[in-house]
């Protein structure tokens, strides 16, 4: 199995990069920074004094009654004093007796009574006491007093910074205070890089990629001949494709550093931020020239303008996507940084992303077919122990419409059922094991009351039925009422082949089969459970695209009624007299179907009866099976 894209070194890097050169021994930094060590010495004093004041309060100084000090200054003992409001600091010329205390004191503090109508202030000026403008007692202690007065200023400041600190470190660049980050080291994966090798089934991608090897390989005879190489490519296909796999299979055949990002990452709250690290991204790429910058999930910023608010609002997805775009206008092509990009949503994207010079090149990666699912099954059982009863081609051949990423999937499965049977190897039985529960979810133990267990037979004999009866579906390859995932029962229909267009004939018996249980339980017992409501959900989105996405009635016409895309509101997508006539040919062509799969049940009673009780007997059955006991013959029987 190939190695991981390395995990990020910290969570506020923006991007993942391997192969690029080791990074120069990091500065060794305070935990904190010096900002943070000077910060830290400050609430430290400020602390200190703070508590030292507390616990000074009432220590060197007295408190002495208001008619001790008043007899003071009546015999002209008061040197200086110094009041706020009614509280008074003084200072003696000599030393007093503590009244009712024990030692002396020159210095106190008094409190004069509201109600004291003596008159002080000019007992005061007759006796020449210095009324001075500082307090007497701490006049010594300017600073702290001052410093204690800010302190809920500079707490504030020191929390703000700090904030600015963690913030400046998130963005990655000059934070709000313009600190410079130190510039990122960046990862290097030890062992084997991810090359062409690690991937399969995606032949004519791979082709289409090799001139970017190439150029990525030897930048300099493209400069010496001026050829531009293409702005960008854009991988667009359905998810687990392999796009990523194929971005890092490029870096690494080339043998050049690959930069990965997520534009879902790049976009915060702040506006501003995702550019910052784009512009960061770019820089960082340029300087280990020639290199390779891939960013996944592009339709998280390149939607089309107006379209669906993303996250983060639509400036950042702008600013950061114009930034993107800047990046790669800016290019001479001289510089050798490709640029690979990959979406599931190529037909959401913003025009301007795809313009000339841009990403200008647009590879479709879709599923593999039979041969490259096998070749992505052999790939993936590499370093597993396989036994020699193992068809990897038999289960390529069941697979259909798999992608790389459920296959990969599918083969882990295995190990870890030979792990739990404690096998030595992986057998084909294990594969079938995984294969059934990807394929039908995992089997719940539940106990079913007999009833019930009655009613599913005849839903998923019905499904079954139908399936076979109708000519050219889908052959069936399992039945079951095991309670899987969330179903009750399971009719599992493969195609023998791979199918890339479908006519209407077939469509519509996939409708009637995913109607068939339905309308068994209807014909048999003449009621209707929830149980079909998946069944209904795929029935109305079959019919849904026959009537307005495929053309496929007559009255609604050729044209497409309602786009692929969901996100765009249904009713400003036709006319409304459109929409009704969808709607109105969407239940005409279900009608149609559910009428034919009752009359079809009805007419092979005696089939659908033979089929649920041999699963009420069986639980299971396969479709050797299945068929021989409906006593219908497979038309076409592996014909591929
Ligand atoms: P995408 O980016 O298209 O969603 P990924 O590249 O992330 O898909 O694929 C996920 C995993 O699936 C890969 O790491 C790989 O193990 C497997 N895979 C997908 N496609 C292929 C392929 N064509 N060949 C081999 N492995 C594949
Ligand atoms: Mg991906
Ligand atoms: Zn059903």
């Amino acid at each position: 199995m190939s190695n991981p894209v390395p995990p990020r070194r910290a969570p506020g890097d923006p991007w993942r990069s391997e192969g690029a050169p080791p990074p120069p021994p990091p500065r060794r930094r305070m935990p904190g920074g010096w900002w943070g060590l000077v910060l830290m010495a400050v609430a430290v004093y400020l602390l200190a004094s703070l508590v030292a004041s507390l616990f000074r309060t009432g220590g060197k100084e007295p408190t002495i009654p208001y008619t001790e000090f008043s007899r003071q200054v009546t015999s002209g003992n008061v040197s200086k004093i110094y009041a706020k409001d009614d509280a008074i600091e003084g200072q003696l010329k000599k030393q007093a007796p503590v009244p009712g205390g024990k030692g002396d004191y020159t210095t106190f503090r008094t409190q004069r009574p509201a109600f004291a109508e003596d008159a002080l202030w000019a007992e005061l000026t007759r006796q020449n006491v210095t009324v001075t403008a500082e307090p007497v007692v701490r006049g010594t202690s300017l600073l702290p007093s001052l410093l204690i007065a800010f302190a809920p200023m500079l707490l504030l400041i020191a929390v703000w910074v700090f904030i600015a600190r963690r913030m400046g470190a998130a963005m990655g660049g000059g934070g709000v205070l313009g600190r410079k980050a130190p510039p990122r080291p960046v990862e290097v994966t030890e062992g084997k890089r991810t090359t062409f090798a690690d991937v399969a089934g995606i032949d004519e991608v791979q082709g289409e990629l090799d001139d970017i090897v190439d150029f990525l390989k030897h930048p300099e005879a493209y400069r010496k001949m001026g050829a531009r190489m293409p702005g960008g490519v854009l991988l667009s296909g359905p998810p687990g494709t392999g796009k990523t796999l194929l971005a890092r299979a490029v870096a690494g055949e080339a043998g050049v550093p690959f930069f990965s990002a997520s534009a879902s990452e790049f976009i915060e709250m702040i506006v501003g931020v995702g550019a910052g690290r784009v512009r960061e991204l770019f820089a960082e790429a340029r300087k280990v020239a020639p290199a390779m910058v891939f960013i996944d999930e592009i339709d998280t910023i390149g939607r089309v303008r107006g379209a669906g608010a993303g996250m983060g609002g639509h400036d950042e997805r702008e600013q950061t996507l114009n930034q993107i775009l800047t990046e790669m206008d800016g290019f001479t092509g001289s510089e050798g940084v490709v640029v690979l990009a990959a979406t599931n949503r190529a037909d959401v994207l913003d025009p301007a992303l795809t313009r000339p010079g841009r990403f200008d090149r647009v590879v479709q990666v879709s599923p593999p077919d039979r041969a490259g699912r096998e070749a992505i099954l052999r790939i993936h059982t590499r370093e597993i122990p396989l036994a020699g009863d193992v068809d990897l081609s038999r289960i390529a051949r069941s697979t259909p419409g798999m992608t790389g990423a459920e296959l990969a999937n599918l083969v882990n499965e295995a190990a870890l059922v030979a792990v739990k049977r404690e096998r030595s190897e992986v057998t084909q039985s294990e594969l079938s094991s995984a294969l059934e529960k990807v394929q039908l979810g995992t089997e719940r133990p539940l106990v079913m009351p007999q009833e019930e267990r009655r009613r599913t037979a005849y839903h998923e004999s019905g499904h079954a039925l139908l399936g076979m009866l109708q000519p050219g579906a889908d052959p069936v390859r399992k039945i079951t009422i095991v309670p899987r995932g969330r179903a009750l029962g399971v009719t599992l229909s493969t195609p023998d082949a791979d199918r890339y267009a479908f006519t209407e004939d077939y469509l519509r018996g996939r409708i009637i089969g995913a109607l068939g249980g339905m309308a068994a339980e209807h014909v048999v017992f003449g009621v209707i459970t929830t149980g079909a409501e998946s069944d209904l959900e795929q029935v109305t989105s079959l019919a849904r695209g026959m009537v307005a996405r495929w053309g496929m009635s007559e009255r609604v016409g050729r044209l497409s009624a309602i786009p692929n895309d969901v996100q765009v509101a249904y009713g400003l997508s036709a006319a409304p007299a459109t929409l009704d006539s969808v709607d109105h040919e969407m239940r005409r062509i279900v009608d149609e179907c559910y009428e034919s799969a009752q009359r079809q049940l009805r007419d092979n009673r005696d089939r659908l009866d033979a089929l649920a009780q041999a699963l009420l007997e069986n639980e299971t059955l396969e479709e050797d099976a299945a068929y021989r006991v409906a006593g219908i013959t497979r038309l076409s029987k592996d014909d591929v």
